[in-house]
């Protein structure tokens, strides 16, 4: 019998209820037990992929082309739990589902409500993660507990207990005890509240877990306890971690949450090892290199916007035990001071995925300083397309090269729409997505980085390179080392000539985990560690991005 494990959030909003769920689902795997993880978002769009980084933050893609809420990052990078469709459904979805089998007249002349047929369908994504081989099931719900859009969803995790047994679920809310520093103590009031809301839709939270920036004191705990109808040793400390987010299910395992969630839901009780967990913050407390990296976007002041890649971009610092300092740079900055100004005193410069015409420019002028420069660069989907745009312009010369997204009636289409993209109109759920295979081509950067032939990566895009441009390409310094299998679809080029110029059509940065860090962000943080051994530290510190930091 599968075990449900429901996480709910209460107070405010980004509390970071993912990394909590991911950090209780990789505690639970080393309890030998095999987690699947889910989110369900109370939002309306179908799903985040037409949504604005600065709404959303980042659109995180699976293998099978669904784009997915930022939270299965977490999932994926903390769990083994394996990542479908299935694994995110938001309101949108649950209606669309609703109201196409009221079309199909499925609900027999019935009057479609909320309760039941919404919390049914609810309950339905909940149930189709639960199978012979899965252990535990653990749904976080977004948002947080009072918003009008997540009733239904509380409501239908209320009922599942009374179809799955009050003894295979576990209610765990996720709170924030705010420490007020004119009073000098941790309020608990918020959290009362909060629990008190749960409690008259009738979900009693079975473990309080409170984020706070101050120790909780044992009368605290106390006070909560009764007042939240929770035993004591179910309120359990989350501590704000200023070093790194890898600590959480650390701390959580001191605290014994996984223990406790064990015991409370009957499953065996193993020890854990995360000794790997532990020598990762070793290594990443103990540097031995130190790089600066600029990510020079569109949605540089957004910290989720590009969430991925600065995980992935930490990952390969660990492997290589370089601290990376990782600097957000807008490009219409760019545009306006310079790439000289700001981009001087960087050892690696990567240009992120991104859509629309805003900071074009800046992304092309920065590519170029790294091209004339020497500077490692790392292209990602628009960073590939842009490097492109930036290689015709500027050194085959090929005037007034451009994609045909923001320019389409450039005399050098470089980057062009995919053929099959040619007449879809529909925004949502359209682009090329989720993973394609790509073979490398020899003695490639890609190549000695992957030590594979083929390799399988997930895309999110509708423009590709114009393979009309290849030969001039090549011949020109700039070659395509990874295609489709059929050798139509350029997915990656490189810069031979260059120590270290590679840009993929793909997203890299969904598949790098902290304990298994992607191979081209070691390969682009080993040229970066490389690059600064050569130039040493003189080089000025790059003042200009400091200020603009603060
Ligand atoms: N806007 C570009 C395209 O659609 C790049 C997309 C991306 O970077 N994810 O092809």
């Amino acid at each position: 019998m599968t075990k449900h494990i429901f996480v709910t959030g209460g107070v405010v909003s980004s509390l970071g209820k993912g990394l909590t769920s991911a950090s209780i689902g990789l505690l639970l795997e080393r309890h030998g037990l095999t987690v699947k993880m889910q989110k369900l978002d109370p939002y309306i769009n179908v799903d985040p992929g037409t949504m604005s980084p600065y709404q959303h933050g980042e659109v995180y893609v699976l293998d099978d082309g669904s784009e997915t809420d930022l939270d299965l990052g977490h999932y994926e990078r903390f769990t083994h739990s394996p990542l479908t469709r299935d694994s995110n459904y938001t309101t949108g979805q649950i209606y669309l589902s609703v109201i196409e089998k009221e079309r199909r007249g499925e609900f027999l002349g019935k009057t479609v409500q909320v309760i039941p047929h919404i919390t049914n369908e609810i309950k339905n994504c909940i149930h189709k993660l639960a199978d012979d081989e899965t252990d535990v099931v653990i749904t976080e719900i977004g948002g947080t507990v009072g918003d009008i859009e997540s009733q239904p969803f509380l409501e239908a995790i209320r009922q599942f207990s009374l179809d799955a047994g009050k003894e295979n679920c576990l209610y765990i809310h996720l709170t924030l005890l705010p420490y007020l520093r004119a009073a000098g103590e941790l309020k608990t009031k918020p959290t009362q509240h909060s629990v008190g809301m749960l409690r008259e839709i009738g979900v009693q939270p079975d473990i309080l877990i409170c984020r706070t920036e101050q120790e909780i004191s044992h009368e605290e705990r106390e006070k909560i306890a009764l007042f939240c109808n929770v035993p004591l040793e179910s309120v359990i400390e989350e501590k704000d971690m200023e070093f790194s987010i890898y600590e959480v299910p650390i701390a959580l395992r001191e605290h014994k949450l996984d223990e406790l969630i064990v015991s409370k839901i009957g499953l065996p009780k193993n020890e854990p090892n995360i000794d790997d967990w532990h020598e990762l913050l070793h290594d990443m407390r103990n540097p031995v290199h130190e790089v600066n990296i600029a990510v020079v976007g569109k949605y540089a002041e957004h910290k989720d916007a590009y969430k991925s890649i600065y995980e992935s971009l930490d990952h390969a610092g660990i492997r290589n035990r370089a601290q990376v300092r990782i600097v957000p740079i807008l490009s219409e900055v760019i545009e306006q001071e310079g790439a000289e100004r700001l981009l001087s005193g960087f050892d690696g410069i990567l240009v992120p995925g991104g859509f629309g015409n805003r900071g074009i420019e800046g992304k092309i002028q920065s590519i170029k300083y790294a091209r004339e420069r020497n500077i490692p660069y790392f292209g990602i989907c628009l960073g590939m397309q842009t490097a492109c745009i930036e290689f015709g312009r500027n050194v085959i010369e090929l005037e007034d090269a451009h994609s045909t997204e923001f320019e389409r009636n450039t005399p050098h289409p470089v980057i062009c729409l995919l053929d099959e993209q040619k007449n879809i109109t529909d925004k949502g759920g359209t682009m090329r997505l989720g993973a394609q295979p790509c073979i490398l081509k020899d003695e490639s950067q890609a190549k000695q980085c992957y030590e594979a032939e083929e390799i399988s990566e997930r895309h999110r895009h509708r423009y590709e390179f114009n393979n009309q441009y290849r030969q001039q390409f090549a011949a020109h310094g700039m070659e395509v080392t990874g295609t489709s299998p059929d050798g139509m679809l350029p997915e990656i080029v490189e810069i031979p000539d260059h120590p270290w110029f590679v840009a993929v059509q793909f997203h890299p940065e969904f598949k790098s985990k902290p304990t298994g860090p992607h191979r081209l962000f070691n390969g682009f943080i080993a040229a970066t560690v490389e690059r600064r051994k050569i130039r040493g530290d003189n080089e000025p510190k790059p003042e200009a991005w400091e200020s603009l930091l603060d």
